[in-house]
């Protein structure tokens, strides 16, 4: 199944995403949650890629696997900016392969901890040279989502330059998105407004964060640049313990993805963290209201 077509046709999406396990046990724990998560019948899992290229053959791996050993349609996420073109045709030729159709290109962030680090020669620069590269070597073999950001990335200095280069990722060849986590619904609509005005359709799915552990949300919050609200954050504050911190957590998660719901959205993706609690109570108390899926 392709995803691009599966929106294009106007099927809703309920999406899960994860990262590649470091090691056995973590790999043990995250084939826990595949298989809980799998009775909701996703329309996809994705698999993060490490940036830097650090978890080519771990991402490898779980693809596989959820690929061979599930009935799940998985997406792989691919970075660019570490690789090679020739690695990332290696990497692109092993999915086809495999029979894995569904991509998610992305630039990847310079190692933070290698301030010297530089790209190799040839490397792309951007993720729309990723959607460029897929498209001139496979053509419509992949369908190809990319990253969007309703808040703009933090290296774009506004949101105009963010949809001016969003609509070039798009133009390559992507057909679909997956935005940044976002907690304020707002920000999500007026981006999908500009990319409606910049006469882009591709859908944007929304990408929602269940908060499970106040003091590293802020830190990723910080870090893409998303904005916790204020009265989330004074809830968060006053709670009394981590249990209340998760429901307060799955409470807000409900509230926004009705919201979105309301507004039309064409699907949700879940970043799980690996876990399947909070993504399970979310889904079962917004389950009556989702559209149905093909
Ligand atoms: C849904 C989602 C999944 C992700 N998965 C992963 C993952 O698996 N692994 C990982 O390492 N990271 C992941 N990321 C993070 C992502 O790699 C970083 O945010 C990265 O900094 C940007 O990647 P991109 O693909 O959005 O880049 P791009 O679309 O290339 O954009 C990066 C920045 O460059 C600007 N820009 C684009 N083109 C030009 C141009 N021609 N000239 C000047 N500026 C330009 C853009 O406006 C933006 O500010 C994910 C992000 C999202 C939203």
């Amino acid at each position: 199944m392709k995803v691009g077509e599966y929106l294009k046709e106007g099927g809703f999406s309920v999406s899960f995403e994860f990262f590649p396990p470091k090691d056995e046990e973590g790999e043990k724990r995250l084939f826990e949650t595949v298989r809980k998560l799998e009775a909701l019948r996703p329309t996809f899992v994705s698999v993060t890629y490490g940036a830097g290229g650090s978890t080519r053959d771990r991402t490898r791996k779980v693809v596989k696997r959820i690929h061979e050993e599930t009935g799940l349609t998985v997406v792989a996420h691919l970075t660019c900016i570490a690789h090679t073109k020739e690695e990332l045709l290696e990497i692109l030729s092993d999915y086809e392969r495999m029979g894995v159709e569904n991509l998610l290109a992305l630039r990847g962030d310079v190692p933070r901890d290698k301030p010297h680090w530089r790209p190799p020669e040839g490397a792309c620069s951007y993720a729309k040279e990723l959607v460029e590269l897929v498209r001139k070597h496979f053509g419509d073999y992949f369908s190809v989502g990319v990253a969007a950001y309703p808040e703009g990335h933090p290296e774009s200095p506004n949101l105009e330059w963010e949809v001016k280069y969003f609509k070039e990722k798009v133009e390559a060849g992507a057909d679909f998105a997956i935005t940044q986590m976002f907690f304020v619904n707002d920000y999500y609509y007026r981006f999908v407004e500009l990319c409606r005005k910049a006469g882009l359709e591709v859908p944007v799915i929304p990408g929602i964060m269940p908060i499970t552990n106040f003091k590293q949300i802020s830190k990723f919050a910080a870090l893409c640049g998303a904005t916790i609200p204020q009265s989330l954050v004074e809830r968060l504050e006053r709670a009394k313990s981590p249990e209340e911190v998760k429901k307060i957590g799955v409470e807000f998660a409900v509230e926004q993805c009705l919201d979105l719901l309301e507004h039309g959205v064409p699907g949700l993706h879940f970043y799980t963290l690996n876990r399947s609690d909070a993504t399970l109570k979310i889904y079962r108390a917004i389950e009556p209201y989702l559209p149905r899926r093909g």
